[in-house]
């Protein structure tokens, strides 16, 4: 296994589930809080970064409002992070400080990952807390953002944070300890996963059934954070955070599962591309447009056979193969009416069709990130 102690990495994210942090009956878990917040001294002291996304506003809001168990509606679920956030958030501090450590918060909305000129100032701000020394402590602002505009889970919001950061790795803390190939409650023969090298397929439909400790779109959005963040060249850890000194005990050798990184990893402006959370629209394109972008090509409107959704110029799209697998995703150079009127047509023909002088591509090679074979 090519796993090196957490120490030895650069820059680290570290993503804490609200059940870690946040008990139903008693509220903030301050001891756990303590213990992972040395841990945290000690990566650093280390010479490693680390920035921490932190989930548990809602879960603790619940308990400061007095809200119960009771299903929220999405104001009150609102209401409860707003109260939530700042005792999290001033919890983070204050147990930072115990150990010589600064706190920044940042609350994030879908945007600032997923438009280009927020993604870079979001960056910005995040790169010069670490300059600073201090600890950028992350959750997304859960108060104003609404369901259709939101990541809704922090494990693909962890992933989208740490390759825009250009983290060498991202652990995912929570209440089970990595992968199985089945459901590991009450089930002994459930094989557990040390190492994945390639979010295949198969691998998760393993998740898919995995459901036991966590909802199933628990491990589902962990392996999309997996997909996310290996592509862009960071490994991904998913480990347990149930007992104290979580990290620490992880560099012990406590049981995790490892997701290699990519050895051609996509970087910069592309892993924005391939990490992007919903893609606008689809284009389906034949075997000899799928072969041409596997080598290096742009995709030309010749090769789309159809397109679908409403998106603008300059938007993501995803490509799929006749068969309808995602094979790579591109910021496509029309409007979705146009881009439907000439797929299909030869470059020759656009300009007649459009009344306006064609780009070439409807996906220029540069603005186009296709997936690992
Ligand atoms: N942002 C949510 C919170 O702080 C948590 C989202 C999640 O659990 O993934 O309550």
């Amino acid at each position: 296994m090519s796993f090196l102690p957490l120490s030895s990495h650069r820059r680290i994210t570290v993503k804490i589930g609200s059940a870690l942090l946040v008990d139903r009956e008693s509220g903030l878990k301050r001891d756990w809080l303590a213990s992972l917040c040395a841990d945290v001294a000690g990566l650093r002291a280390a010479g490693a970064e680390v920035l921490v996304v932190s989930s548990g506003a809602i879960a603790l809001g619940r308990n400061v409002l007095g809200l119960g168990r009771r299903a929220l509606k999405l104001e009150e679920s609102q209401a409860a992070a707003a109260a939530g956030q700042i005792a999290l958030a001033g919890a983070w501090s204050e147990e930072l400080a115990r150990k010589g450590l600064k706190a920044g918060q940042v609350l994030v909305t879908l945007g600032d990952t997923e438009e280009r000129r927020r993604y870079l100032n979001a960056r910005a701000t995040i790169s010069t807390l670490l300059k600073l020394g201090a600890v950028p402590i992350i959750n997304e602002n859960d108060t104003v953002a609404t369901s259709e505009i939101r990541y809704g889970d922090n494990d693909r919001l962890a992933a989208r944070v740490a390759t825009m950061m250009n983290a060498d790795l991202l652990v995912l803390l929570s209440d089970i300890d990595g992968l199985y190939d089945q459901p590991p409650a009450g089930n002994p023969d459930a094989r557990f996963l040390p190492v994945v090298e390639r979010i295949t397929p198969e691998i998760e439909a393993m998740a898919g059934a995995a459901a036991s400790e966590l909802s199933r779109g628990g491990m589902r959005t962990k392996l999309d954070a997996g997909k996310i963040a290996t592509q862009a060249g960071t490994a991904m850890l998913i480990a347990s955070g149930t007992r104290p000194n979580p990290l620490a005990a992880v560099d012990r050798g406590a049981r995790a599962t490892f997701f290699q990184p990519s050895d051609t990893p996509v970087r910069g402006y592309k892993s924005w591309i391939a990490g992007q959370l919903e893609p606008a629209g689809q284009l389906v394109v034949d075997e000899g447009a799928a072969l041409a972008l596997q080598s290096g090509k742009s995709l030309l409107p010749a090769g789309v056979t159809s397109v679908s959704g409403a998106f603008s110029r300059g938007d993501t799209v995803a490509i799929l193969d006749t068969e309808g697998r995602e094979i790579g995703r591109g910021l496509i150079a029309y409007d979705h009416a146009d881009a439907a009127r000439i797929a299909g047509l030869r470059s020759a023909n656009l300009a007649a069709v459009l009344g306006y002088q064609p780009r070439a591509a409807m996906i220029h090679r540069d603005d186009l990130v296709m997936q690992r074979g």
